[in-house]
């Protein structure tokens, strides 16, 4: 019996070798997703940002400060008992010049699924949050935008999914008071439901 770990760990390595689309001949690092391999929530993104592809690891530019703010403060739940990866695992950079990042096309993001779904059905997470427009019409196979999918419980291969604004978005639209923050803390309330978690209290004031 191969444990979860060592099962994400030879994908891992597959997904390193990985050639099949053209964002592999721009990428410096793949990345592939980490956190715990028994993790009850994962987390999927779109795909790697600049400081992503230099280290390997997803979410560790701003957007990823703001979801481990998310997580951590948040939900109170450790970043690394979690699991975030993104629908495909190399940047993608507009005119593949490596400066200015762009949502992965469809093609790339077809050719990059195979991944993504081995993941979820090697983690078997009992939630799985979508980051963004791409992520959640990814995962619940709809044409519908995130405003309109957002805090409405889906399903993918029968695992609760909650559709939310990406970080990023968050970052270029929402100040302190913003509507869309308050939108995503009902969208995590929702997930810590689900699983049955307590509603950390707010601070006034705090980072939420
Ligand atoms: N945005 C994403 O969708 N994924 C990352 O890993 C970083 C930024």
């Amino acid at each position: 019996m191969h444990s979860k770990e060592q099962l994400l760990r030879e994908l891992k390595a597959q997904a390193e070798q990985c050639r099949r689309c053209r964002l592999s001949e721009t990428r410096s690092k793949v990345v592939f997703g980490d956190g715990s391999p028994d993790a009850d929530v994962m987390f999927i993104g779109e795909g790697p940002g600049k400081q992503e592809d230099l280290t390997g690891r997803p979410f560790v530019g701003r957007a990823g400060e703001l979801l481990t703010r998310i997580i951590e403060l948040g939900m109170g739940i450790p970043r690394s008992a979690v699991y975030i990866a993104n629908l495909v695992k190399c940047r993608p950079t507009v005119d593949m010049k490596m400066l200015r990042d762009r949502p992965p096309d469809p093609e790339e993001v077809e050719t990059c699924a195979p991944y993504i779904t081995r993941q979820i059905q090697i983690i078997q997470p009992k939630v799985i949050v979508a980051l963004g427009s791409p992520s959640a019409k990814f995962l619940l196979n709809t044409g519908v935008g995130i405003t309109k999918l957002r805090g409405t419980w889906g399903e993918r291969d029968g695992i609760p999914v909650m559709p939310t604004y990406h970080p990023s978005y968050l970052l270029r639209n929402g100040d302190e008071s913003s509507p869309l923050k308050r939108d995503v803390w009902n969208d995590i309330k929702k997930v810590l439901e689900k699983l049955g978690r307590p509603i950390p209290v707010k601070q006034k004031g705090g980072k939420k």
